[in-house]
């Protein structure tokens, strides 16, 4: 087991890419905090997962998008592990819209869940892990983050501010323990891509070299593999899991 005795937090783990990196540090060793804002049901199941995987597993609802209740949370998951090793900057939203109809309030929406809300966690965890001299963040951006989309210039804006946000940090913090990454998914298997209308779906799958969209376990044993020994060389990156759709 590649992360026995770690501890690891993931940001909107309740669902989709999230419960898959849960459930993958897990399997790999790690204890989980399970952190989730609404869906307290869906929570707890993986919170049960990861401890019939014989992994201690705790619950850590909040906001990510408001600092106080992020800090509060992150009180209460450095009281119950001790401390925290690993990072998943995984909870995201959309608000898709052409950038003419986007009003100001759709906007705030996507940045303060989706960058906000990694500065917000981020700075929530990091001096425990400067004094320990070990860290690990890894941050989920998106294929749109790089290429754009449109009806998502929030979404894209948000995900390129977080790809820059891992640079800035894996430069501060290289010297510090503490290795800092991130994973751009293309269009993986989850709520958010169901939601996406068939006729639109069929038209990126051509567009997709490997043919088909990716499995949110595909994501998880990436994150495992940069958070893990294996990736001991490797900051400041960001891994595209794309299907080959941006080369
Ligand atoms: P999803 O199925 O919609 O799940 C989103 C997760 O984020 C849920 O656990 C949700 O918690 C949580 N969340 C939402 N707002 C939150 C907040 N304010 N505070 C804390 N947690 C919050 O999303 P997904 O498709 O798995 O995507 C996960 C990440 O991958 C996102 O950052 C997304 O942008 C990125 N991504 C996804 C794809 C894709 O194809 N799916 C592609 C590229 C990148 P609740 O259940 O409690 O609401």
């Amino acid at each position: 087991m590649k992360l026995k005795g770690r501890t690891a937090l993931v940001t909107g783990a309740s669902r989709g890419i999230g419960r898959a990196i849960a459930l993958a540090l897990a399997e790999e060793g790690a204890d989980v905090a399970v952190n989730y804002v609404s869906s307290e049901g869906p929570a707890k199941e993986i919170a049960e997962q990861i401890q019939k995987l014989g992994r201690r597993a705790i619950l850590a609802r909040a906001d990510v998008g408001d600092f106080p209740d992020t800090f509060r949370m992150a009180q209460e998951v450095l009281k119950e592990f001790g401390h925290l090793d690993i990072l998943i900057n995984n909870a995201g939203v959309t608000s898709d819209m052409t950038f003419v109809k986007m009003d100001h309030a759709s906007w705030r929406k996507v940045l303060a869940v989706n960058l906000d809300g990694v500065f917000n966690c981020t700075k929530a965890f990091i001096d425990q892990m400067i004094r320990q001299n070990y860290g690990r963040v890894v941050n989920i951006t998106s294929v749109i983050g790089q290429i754009g989309n449109f009806g998502q210039a929030n979404y894209a804006a948000s995900k390129a501010g977080v790809a820059a946000f891992t640079k800035s940090l894996a430069k501060e913090l290289a010297g510090k323990g503490i290795r800092v990454n991130a994973v751009a998914p293309g269009f993986i298997e989850t709520e958010m891509v169901a939601a996406i209308p068939e006729k639109v779906q069929h038209r990126l799958l051509d567009q997709i070299p490997l043919k088909r969209f990716g499995r949110a376990e595909e994501v998880g044993r990436a994150v495992v593999y940069l958070v893990s020994s294996d990736g001991d060389y490797i900051t400041g990156a960001e891994l595209s899991i794309n299907g080959g759709l941006l080369m």
